[in-house]
């Protein structure tokens, strides 16, 4: 960069979308057990925030990101759901903007505002998770994602929808400075609407669950412990023991929920609600029927209400998008140039073992016809991939072959495959296996003092034992020659021999050949 484009560079106190980038660095794994987050007698940690929790929260504080850059960075990795991009990477920087106002001003947090939480509808697969996991590392916000259907109304059994909040600390590492600003996706929404499973009658459970989680998206304060939570509870008690005291509560303002669901069943209540308001104008009108996903772009507040949801729930939920099923050409798309596609993953694994792999473009494209037919979205890619590689990835790495080119030859017969690489690379492996042979007669000198002399017969003898039992040469020359130490000794001893020269018949039956050889030296010795 020369010093002119430089200066201009806008200055942005370091909160650039590089910056940004480059310091997202903190990872959030989620699932971590309970009470594992802040051992008993660690009390630093305890006391104070990692300093680079304290650099996240700082840019939180200071987020300055422009909804393009969003889109942007979400194109890396996500292929398609252009709509859902924009409308997410607005919400995203809205939700931020408001969060860092309120920081610096805290009579902003005072006015009335009303949260960009989200709803996205789509198939399963397609990246619903994905753009949220993608943004919140971006930002540099803890996530967590649970099950609607997980979640009971009352808590006693099982999970309450407090505990997503709960699961937000822990996640975050106990620092509730950060995770009162991170993100909580739940999806299979569709899964308490409350009409679901009992034709048309209200489903009690399903409208508590709501209720609650209504609670949640406003602004309410959870109890960091749940009742249920004992591990939690005795830290709490060593804490009092030990006069300190830790913060007992999250609110949730600032945090931002994004529920999700695949809606089977909602494109008819779209249709007839359209139907009923425009009769005579829609279908009719030359346009011809659409498909169901053509028709829940027109999904509404009523259509919800109908679907079973509660008024006020589906209130909260004021930012509506529709995610695009996948193609083959979408899928092949990702596989090519996702930036986190799972083609790069099998690539990282093989080359653990310095084997290049590499689908070429017919391999590509069937892979990604193949997936398609799984009606899974993305999913169905690493079920495909998993299917034809799962062989190669047991047999080669025990092999010499360091080149996988996969063709759609090979997608019709990956065993034939196998067994073809291992031929042609047979000479090379049994190079190696000979080179092992000549290991385990240095070993042998070195710790006996004696030479084995090999023939050339004799070692590959011992190659070709070693790939028809599938024994390394180093266990099977060990269990092979197991009396050759004290033998050869003893020979030794009688006549002074130090060098024994071993043909293909001594290698085949070493125990005779070598019981001969000791008599012979105790007659040589008289
Ligand atoms: P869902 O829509 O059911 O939430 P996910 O987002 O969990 O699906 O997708 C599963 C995986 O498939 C993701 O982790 C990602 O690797 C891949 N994937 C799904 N959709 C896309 C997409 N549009 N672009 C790139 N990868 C995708």
């Amino acid at each position: 960069m020369s010093d002119s484009d430089k200066k201009d560079k806008p200055d942005d106190g370091g909160t650039s979308f590089e910056d940004l980038l480059k310091n997202a660095r903190i990872q959030f794994a989620y699932g971590m057990p309970p009470g594992m987050q802040q051992a008993a007698g660690d009390d630093e940690d305890e006391e104070d925030e990692s300093e680079e929790q304290q650099q996240v929260l700082e840019r939180i504080r200071d987020f300055h990101l422009k909804p393009r850059e969003v889109k942007d960075y979400l194109d890396r990795f996500v292929i398609k759901q252009d709509d859902a991009k924009k409308v997410l990477s607005v919400a995203i920087c809205d939700h931020y903007n408001h969060v860092r106002r309120c920081v610096e001003d805290p009579t902003v947090a005072e006015e009335e505002y009303t949260k960009q939480n989200v709803i996205l509808l789509g198939p399963t697969g397609v990246g619903k998770t994905y753009l949220m996991r993608c943004i919140s590392k971006l930002i540099g916000v803890p996530f967590v994602k649970a099950d609607a259907t997980k979640f009971s109304e009352t808590g006693y059994v099982g999970y309450d929808v407090d505990d997503i909040v709960r699961d937000l600390v822990k996640v975050a590492d106990g620092n509730t400075d950060l995770a009162q600003y991170g993100i909580v996706y739940v999806d299979e929404i569709d899964k308490i609407a409350g009409r679901s499973g009992n034709g048309g009658l209200r489903d009690v459970s399903g409208r508590g669950v709501q209720i609650n989680l209504l609670k949640l998206m406003e602004d309410t304060e959870v109890n960091l412990q749940s009742q249920t939570d004992l591990i939690g509870q005795m830290q709490a008690m060593m804490d009092m023991q030990r006069g300190k005291s830790r913060k007992r509560s999250i609110s949730t303002k600032h945090i931002l929920f994004i529920v999700s669901g695949a809606f089977d069943g909602m494109a008819p209540i779209v249709r007839k609600r359209v139907q009923q308001s425009s009769i005579g104008f829609t279908e009719a009108a030359g346009a011809g029927p659409k498909d169901d996903h053509e028709v829940l772009r027109a999904v509404a507040t009523p259509d919800f209400i109908a679907y079973g949801y509660e008024p006020e729930f589906i209130g909260r939920l004021p930012i509506r998008v529709l995610c695009e099923p996948l193609n083959a050409d979408d899928l092949r798309n990702i596989l090519l140039n996702s930036e986190g596609s799972i083609l790069r993953q099998y690539k990282s694994d093989f080359e653990g073992y310095g084997i290049n792999f590499t689908l070429d473009d017919d391999a590509i494209d069937e892979v990604a016809a193949r997936a398609e037919k799984e009606k899974t979205g993305a999913r169905g890619l690493m079920t495909v991939l998993e299917g034809i590689l799962r062989e190669f990835k047991y047999e080669l790495p025990s092999t010499t072959v360091k080149e996988l080119k996969v063709d759609a030859g090979t997608l019709g017969d990956p065993p034939g495959r196998i067994q073809t690489l291992m031929n042609e690379s047979m000479d090379a492996q049994k190079d190696l296996l000979r080179g092992e042979v000549a290991a385990y007669t240095e070993r042998f000198r070195e710790e006996h003092g004696l030479t084995l002399v090999l023939d050339d017969d004799a070692v590959d003898l011992l190659v070709e034992k070693s790939l028809a039992v599938h024994k390394t040469i180093r266990a099977l020359c060990e269990e092979h020659f197991r009396n050759f130490e004290y033998g050869l000794k003893l020979i030794n001893r009688n006549i002074g021999q130090t060098e024994f020269t071993i043909d293909r018949a001594t290698a085949e039956n070493p125990d005779q050949v070598v019981s001969e050889w000791v008599q012979k030296s105790f007659s040589e010795r008289q």
